[in-house]
């Protein structure tokens, strides 16, 4: 979940982990350090409690640490509270072996008690300090490279990591070992980084090299070496990175969260070209031809967040459209449900970053099984695209707000394009339909940028309820996969009590907790189920609720019942939840903003959720 950076090369690098750390703080913020190796070769570690700028402060920027080789960290604390002796980076006692770590050391109780008997005593309640005493002891027993020390310990260590280790003895080396845990290594002009994502070092390069699973790589000055579990040298190319540099700052918005909002209509655009050719889907970049499209007898769609509500959306689409049987389900439950699934099925995994360790497994598990899979990822060479059998890339850019808005939004659009052409190649939908939804599909960036456009209303709207308590969110079919997502936005940022009910459910339990104005938002975008919807807004009003209604434009009938409305532009239903979350997104953001939240920081939550 945190975020590692190291550096080595001429420069200072206190000043670059530190800017590098700063790009990462979205992925974990309870604490935060950096250990700098100084010309005599000793090395300091500073650490702080709290937010990156006390760090910051503590070392004046960088500048009260010298030296050019460093590794740096910023914390989501799973083993041990925040606190200072908790955060990384983590030390042997006598500093031979520095090291910071991303991940979960699911054995570290026995490998303490094996420590413990060797004479090893314990300063910090973390997993991570197991795992540096582990590399310690074997670095001194064999007295062997650093290379062997760190294959001895991942052949005793379960779990998740991606660690970078500095070695005493190896001035001006980094060593970097991964399993299941982000991690790419950078190299420029005589120099090296590593980062568990790419917008911590774009600044300085674009060449990159993926780490595989399970693989050592030795960062020295301008050069990576990699190296198995057996010791061997490992030959790698690097990948030049596409993003643009500016695409990962904030570029004049308060928030990057209100940028990603507004960079919506452009990744949804790009996100649909990219398997658009004269007016015709072509998935052939993807890697499913139309034997495969046909041979699919179901789908699973697996994933977590917001990622397992574009599922939730995608399965009315594709059952409706392509006529295929879909199953949604969140990865953590798949993967230990030891699932029944289809051989001739297809199991679809969605996630940002492509690195969610629920999903990753979850993705694993149905290859085992020996059932296809497809990947909806942003993230280049991230692990889940490496391992599907498919990957389709949205084309979103680098997503920094832990809340989720344009990737969502680019992962609608690839299942909509896949339902889209399935229905074809099934021949469950005619060329006219078919043309009729791509064009359709085409006319969504435009009105995406136009709810945007209007979105003082919201910010008047939402002001005025950062002081609820609680927030109901209700829809029938489509209408309840936008539900689930307005109310995972709303709480994650604003942690207001928010929960989303199909709209036909709420009188079977949560009905009883609607009092005097509690805020009921009714999504209406389901022309079929509107007068239905309606009724139970009405029921939620009779109890005292007030009542906020989602609409498309025409339905002008909502405001007899609701007390402030927000309409959308008309598109074919199977997309409106692409039309109809914006405003819920905007909502979200501008709650969080009155209450004065750190919006895209949210407490206890990170972007990307690397540990199970
Ligand atoms: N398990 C380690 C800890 O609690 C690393 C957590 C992280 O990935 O930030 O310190």
């Amino acid at each position: 979940m945190c975020g590692i950076v190291g550096y080595t090369g001429e420069r200072q690098a206190a000043v670059i982990l530190l800017e590098g750390l700063s790009k990462l703080e979205y992925r974990g913020y309870d604490s935060a350090g950096v250990a700098v190796r100084d010309n005599d070769g000793k090395i300091e570690v500073v650490k702080a409690k709290g937010r990156l700028s006390v760090l910051e402060e503590k070392t004046n920027g960088g500048q009260a640490l010298s030296g050019t080789c460093g590794i740096g960290h910023t914390r989501w604390a799973t083993h041990g509270e925040p606190s200072e002796g908790n955060a990384h980076p983590h030390h042997s006692d006598d500093l031979s072996v520095v090291a910071v770590h991303n991940g979960i050391i699911e054995n570290y109780q026995e490998l303490k008690d094996k420590l413990i008997r060797k004479g090893y005593q314990f300063y910090s309640e973390t997993d991570t300090e197991i795992a540096v005493k582990l590399i310690d002891y074997y670095y001194k027993k064999y007295l062997g490279t650093p290379v062997d020390a760190i294959n001895h310990a991942m052949v005793r260590i379960r779990g998740s990591y991606a660690l970078a280790v500095m070695f005493e003895e190896y001035p001006g080396e980094i060593y970097a070992a991964r399993k299941d845990s982000p991690m790419i290594l950078g190299v420029g002009e005589g120099e090296c980084y590593l980062a568990s994502d790419v917008p911590a070092i774009l600044k300085y390069t674009r060449n990159v090299y993926y780490i595989g699973n399970m693989e050592i790589g030795r960062l020295g000055k301008g050069q990576v070496t990699f190296y198995n579990l057996d010791g061997d040298q490992v030959e790698k190319e690097a990948t030049e990175i596409q993003w643009d540099a500016e695409a990962a700052e904030k570029a004049g918005y308060e928030h990057f969260m209100m940028k990603e909002i507004h960079e919506q209509p452009k990744a949804v655009s790009d996100t649909l070209r990219s398997v658009l050719r004269d007016g015709r889907i072509d998935l052939s970049d993807v890697g499913l031809t139309e034997e495969d499209i046909k041979e699919i007898s179901r789908i699973y769609i697996v994933a977590c967040g917001s990622a397992y509500h574009v599922g939730v959306a995608a399965q009315y689409v594709i059952e409706d459209l392509a006529k295929i049987p879909v199953r949604v389900e969140l990865a953590s439950e798949f993967r230990y449900r030891r699932p029944l699934l289809d051989p001739s099925g297809l199991v679809i995994v969605i996630s940002q970053s492509g690195e969610t360790a629920d999903s990753l497994a979850a993705l694993r598990e149905a290859k085992e099984k020996g059932i296809k899979t497809l990947g909806i990822v942003n993230v280049v060479g991230s692990s889940i695209a490496r391992e599907a059998d498919n990957v389709f890339y949205t084309l979103a850019g680098p997503e920094i707000a832990v809340a989720t808005t344009k990737a969502y939004s680019t992962q609608l659009i690839a299942c909509y394009a896949l339902a889209i052409q399935f229905a074809k190649v099934r021949g469950e939908i005619d060329d006219e339909d078919y043309t009729g939804l791509i064009t359709e599909l085409e006319t969504l960036p435009d009105k995406i940028g136009k709810i945007i456009e209007d979105k003082e209303r919201i910010q008047w709207f939402a002001s005025k309820q950062a002081a609820a308590k609680d927030i109901f969110f209700i829809g029938r079919g489509i209408d309840y996969a936008i539900t689930l997502e307005g109310s995972l936005k709303m709480k994650e940022i604003s942690y207001i009590h928010s929960e989303a009910y199909a709209a036909g459910e709420l009188k079977h339990g949560t009905i009883s907790l609607i009092e005097d104005g509690t805020l009921v938002i009714g999504v209406l975008t389901q022309q079929d189920l509107y007068e239905k919807t309606v009724s139970n807004m009405v029921e939620c009003k009779s109890r005292g609720a007030y009542l906020m209604g989602l609409t498309t434009y025409g339905n002008y009938s909502i405001e007899d019942t609701a007390d402030f409305v927000v309409y959308v532009p008309k598109t074919d239903v199977h997309f409106s939840v692409s039309l109809a979350v914006i405003p819920l997104q905007l909502m979200a953001y501008y709650v969080s903003l009155a209450k004065g939240l750190d919006v895209d920081k949210p407490r206890n939550l990170a972007k990307s959720v690397t540990v199970e």
